[in-house]
């Protein structure tokens, strides 16, 4: 650590308290994406990590990970794939479903997006109990695509570094401020 883009990064996003509810405070990544220099030192940061780790599939977890999956597929020569909430796919699809603090969501991915034995990269803006994250592992491993790594740009301190989700590695690269 001790990378002064990283320093650059935690400071272009903005923290909103009690949104969408109260208590939560609220991570928002659009300030991020209007500062071109932090927004292509994250970029930067991930493609480093990543491009020479034989990865032909960057999935992106609906809708913040579509924001920064398609430039880091495009940088390291991958495919991109959306993981999307139930019914906004026209294909056919396998679901995931996960918990939620009320009730579950779920996650989607159209059959034949991804083949057996590819090697693939999740990714999202946060990752908080890493529920979400874990449905878009087990989409992945259904179709036998071998996950590397979970990626997201803020992580809750309780699970940054070290953490597994279904035994995969996580790296993220700030904590919320
Ligand atoms: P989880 O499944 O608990 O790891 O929650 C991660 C998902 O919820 C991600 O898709 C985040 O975009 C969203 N999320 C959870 N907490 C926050 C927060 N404090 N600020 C912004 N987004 C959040």
């Amino acid at each position: 650590k001790g990378d002064p883009r990283l320093e650059a990064i935690s400071e272009a996003i903005r923290v909103v308290p009690h949104f969408p509810k109260p208590g939560i405070m609220f991570q928002d990544i659009t300030t991020l994406l209007l500062n071109p220099k932090a927004f292509k030192h994250t970029i930067d940061i991930f493609v480093d990590r990543y491009r020479l780790m034989d990865i032909s599939v960057v999935a992106g977890v609906e809708a913040r990970g579509f924001m920064f999956g398609p430039p880091i597929a495009l940088a390291i020569g991958a495919k991109f794939v959306p993981l999307r909430k139930p019914r906004k796919l026209p294909g056919e699809v396998i679901s995931e479903c996960y918990e939620l603090e009320y009730g579950t969501d779920c996650l989607e991915m159209h059959i034949g997006a991804v083949e057996p034995g590819e090697r693939a990269l999740i990714i999202d803006d946060l990752v908080a109990t890493g529920g979400t994250l874990s449905a878009a592992i087990r989409l992945l491993e259904r179709v036998e695509a071998e996950v590397v790594e979970c990626a997201c740009v803020i992580g809750l301190p309780e699970v940054k570094g070290k953490f597994k989700l279904c035994g995969k590695p996580l790296y993220v690269l700030v904590e919320p401020r």
